[in-house]
């Protein structure tokens, strides 16, 4: 799964994908059967693993139920069996919140599973779910938001250091909701993008940002030429939620990976 990471960006792998195993619409099976249909190469499913580092965190109603992580492992190994040919293989990942509390533990415990590749995301800062809902930045002031977007990049550089991860997801999220001034962040980007050159993991570029309020894809344009100047391999997913949107925007994230530098696979 690595060398996936020395190739070139390419449009027929989509490896950052949920179903309603976590927060999805799309059965497990339904979305695998899908990405071979729609011609992918490789699909890669990563429904949310989110191990809280104590009570108050809500993620329970969107993350994996922890005890079925042998069950997801079983389906995904039913369906490579059903669906794996020389022209389409299957991954099994998930996508990892990074805690500073429990990490270590987190990935020492995923490293006993089959599993092809993690993908390393932070979705907390604190208590705080970054992404959760508009509501919950609303009534924040510029110094709290702020509080929240430092906390953020503090995890994700920290998450960007560790090689069990494949790749970072969507790594300027807290712009979301377009209530943040993303350019203001950029000098913390830069330490996510040094940290991940150092232990040799990508980045993505996630197309899911298109459908936000920000209405970019995750991260920006000036943060993807300052990781290709970093020579760090991207990958383009969609983040899909739904299996209709397993390569949603490729063809407008390879338009925006070429002014970033990066040759696509054709
Ligand atoms: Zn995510
Ligand atoms: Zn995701």
């Amino acid at each position: 799964m690595r060398s996936l990471l020395y190739q070139c960006p390419d449009l027929l792998v989509s490896c950052h994908n949920h179903s309603n195993w976590s927060d999805g619409a799309g059965d497990l099976k339904e979305v695998c059967r899908k990405g071979k249909e729609a011609g992918l190469k490789i699909l890669g499913m990563s429904d949310h693993y989110v191990v809280p580092p104590g009570d108050g965190y809500n993620s329970e109603t969107w993350s994996m139920k922890l005890s079925r992580l042998d069950e997801y492992i079983e389906v995904l190994s039913g369906m490579r069996r059903e669906l794996e040919d020389d022209s389409f293989s299957l991954k099994i990942g998930l996508e990892v919140d990074f805690f500073f509390e429990n990490i270590d533990e987190v990935l020492t415990k995923l490293s006993r599973y089959p599993l092809d590749y993690l993908i390393g995301s932070v979705h907390y800062s604190g208590k705080f779910p970054i992404d959760h809902s508009i509501d919950d930045w609303k009534d924040l002031t510029e110094e709290e938001k702020h509080a929240l977007c430092e906390e953020y990049y503090k995890k994700l550089s920290a998450a960007a250091l560790r090689k069990e991860f494949l790749f970072i997801g969507h790594l300027d999220l807290p712009k979301k909701f377009g209530l943040i001034d993303n350019e203001k962040y950029f000098s913390y980007a830069l330490d996510v993008l040094d940290n991940a050159a150092k232990s040799g993991i990508g980045i993505e570029l996630n197309t899911a940002g298109w459908h936000k309020e920000c209405n970019e894809q995750y991260p920006a344009l000036s943060i993807l030429k300052e990781a290709n100047k970093r020579k760090i391999p991207v990958i383009v997913n969609a983040d899909a939620h739904d299996p209709a949107h397993l390569k949603r925007d490729f063809e407008r994230a390879a338009a925006i990976l070429h002014e970033a530098n990066y040759t696509i696979a054709k």
